[in-house]
């Protein structure tokens, strides 16, 4: 099991299964063949823990998506109308093939975004349950409602939109592209997937594995790229029926205007500012934790993470004083090191933007309190440290902007409904977290918190029948359950006459 790995053999294994994007650039994969791009272009992808180059990577624009759009609509044809107990099958073979290669996923993760291996050994098995848990539910995918009438039956179908796109960030790439992707194929759509430019390794291992496990050439077709070229490309394509977007608020507002002149479905899970709600009636210690694993774990790149601390003044202090002893022994180290929490965070630019809340904080008057960073950090990686933001108040740019780091706003708050007050005043809506010993309170509060999902005394824990999604820029549309087919499904209803009904007989 990748979880109980050394250090040394996590290395040894990263050595071993990146050599391969060292040797030779990822390419595109289109119908079944990797293809270099039409114009031959090509970027490189360095990693984040010393800026070493990890290996090429083909740059794809408006001609690659055109094949692989094309490739997609081809193998509609047949996907589209295979039978579902079929496609459970081939899914359940792709989950199997995730599970057999699952360390090799985590540690090429680990090396490509920076996350580390305590959280990508886990997020590569949760890919194999996304792709299970969809295949169980491919069978039954098409079923309707009954909806008779005394002279007709109304029965509902439901059936694959036909290509769809797929674009995914960087935070955790290859679990993100299960969980869109999945569905899809569950549906009997194919799928084009554009993976972000900052992690394009392991959606070339996921295409790898669709195809050995029996998922026809060009079912998951994956162009490579930039998001103002391949993405851009792939949201107008007119063969695209839908595209499933996960990234920035800014980013699905462009690609929604991207696709309108072809009147594009589109699915948006954006970012968050989560609150995390503590009272002073709550399990304090478990409380803690779930603050401290909320924020800090996943580098604080984590769209559900809980980035702002509503905390009621009666325990603030103490609470904080806690909390800051707490970050001050999370670890920052390697991403192979199964000791190591935070690791690089995935890019320069990102670690600029991170780092640069620290003066946009003190310049709007709070304090920062930096934790522990890692003495023995390589030079050239995007290396930062966990951090706190104190004496914070709502108005500021760090309680209102997502920062997706480790870095956590504290606010004060008088009662419930100041609470919620400031837990709704931003313009995200993804998830919230509440903390409380009085039952009725938190019912009370989860209701009114403008958000798409809400724990109460509880950290992230996912269940995928249920709804994921958010309110406001947060997101539109919901993954998880039966909603990924709505989204991924044309819905039909098909009406006939049990009877002779009159018809008005017009013309004579
Ligand atoms: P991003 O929006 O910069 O990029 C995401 C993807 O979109 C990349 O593949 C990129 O190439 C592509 N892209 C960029 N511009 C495009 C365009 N004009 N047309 C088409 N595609 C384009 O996001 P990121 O920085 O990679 O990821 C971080 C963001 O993702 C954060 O805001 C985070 O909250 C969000 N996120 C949300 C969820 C969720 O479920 N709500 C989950 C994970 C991450």
């Amino acid at each position: 099991m990748a979880s109980t790995m050394t250090f040394e053999q996590n290395r040894e294994a990263a050595e071993r299964h990146l050599a391969r994007f060292a040797e030779r650039p990822i390419l595109h994969l289109v119908g079944g063949e990797a293809q270099p791009s039409a114009s031959g272009a090509t970027f490189s992808n360095v990693s984040p823990i010393d800026g070493t180059p990890v290996g090429d990577v083909a740059s794809g624009d408006v001609a690659d998506v055109d094949r692989a759009a094309r490739a997609a609509a081809d193998a509609f044809a047949s996907w589209g109308v295979t039978p579902g107990t079929e496609r459970r099958r081939v899914l359940h073979r792709v989950a199997d093939l995730i599970e057999a290669r699952a360390h090799e996923i985590a540690v090429v993760e680990c090396v490509d975004t920076g996350q580390t291996m305590r959280f990508m050994a886990a997020a590569a098995l949760r890919g194999a349950e996304n792709f299970r848990f969809f295949a169980d539910r491919a069978p039954s995918a098409a079923d309707g409602l009954s909806l008779p009438t005394s002279g007709h039956v109304n029965y509902t179908t439901r059936h694959p939109l036909g290509p769809v796109g797929v674009i995914t960030p960087w935070n955790t790439p290859f679990m993100l592209s299960t969980w869109k992707i999945a569905p899809a194929l569950a549906a009997g759509c194919t799928v084009v997937h554009k993976p972000a430019e900052w992690s394009p390794c392991t959606a070339t291992l996921l295409a790898e594995i669709a195809l050995e496990a029996g998922i026809p050439p060009g079912v998951l077709n994956v162009v490579h790229g930039f998001g103002d070229s391949a993405g851009r490309s792939l949201t107008e394509h007119p063969a695209v029926r839908a595209v499933a977007f996960v990234g920035e608020s800014s980013t699905g507002s462009a690609i929604q205007a991207q696709g309108a002149p072809t009147l594009k479905r589109v699915h948006f899970e954006l970012g968050g500012k989560n609150p995390v709600l503590v009272f002073d009636d709550a399990d304090l210690d478990r409380a803690l934790d779930a603050v401290v694993f909320m924020i800090y774990s996943l580098n604080g790149e984590r769209c559900t993470s809980s980035s702002r601390l509503l905390v009621q003044d009666t325990i603030h202090d103490e609470f904080v004083e806690r909390l800051t002893a707490k970050m001050h022994g999370v670890r920052v180290g390697h991403p192979l090191d199964p000791a190591s929490v935070v690791g690089p965070l995935i890019h320069p630019r990102h670690l600029a933007k991170v780092d640069g809340y620290r003066a946009i904080a003190e310049a709007d008057g709070a304090d920062v309190v930096v934790g522990t960073p890692w003495e023995g950090a390589p030079a050239g990686g995007n290396w930062t440290a966990p951090v706190l933001f104190t004496g914070a108040d709502p108005s500021m740019r760090i309680a209102r902007e997502e920062v997706f780091g480790p870095t956590l706003t504290v606010l004060p708050f008088a009662d419930e409904a100041d609470a919620v007050q400031i837990a709704n005043d931003v313009d995200y809506g993804l998830a919230g977290y509440v903390w409380t010993g009085d039952v009725g309170r938190a019912h009370r509060v989860a209701h009114a918190l403008d958000v798409g999902m809400v724990w109460v005394n509880s950290q992230n824990i996912r269940h995928l029948p249920t709804p994921f999604g958010g309110t406001k820029a947060s997101g539109i549309g919901r993954d998880g359950g039966d909603w990924s087919f709505d989204f991924y499904m044309e819905i039909k209803n098909i009406a006939i006459a049990m009877d002779t009904h009159a018809i008005p007989a017009l013309g004579g």
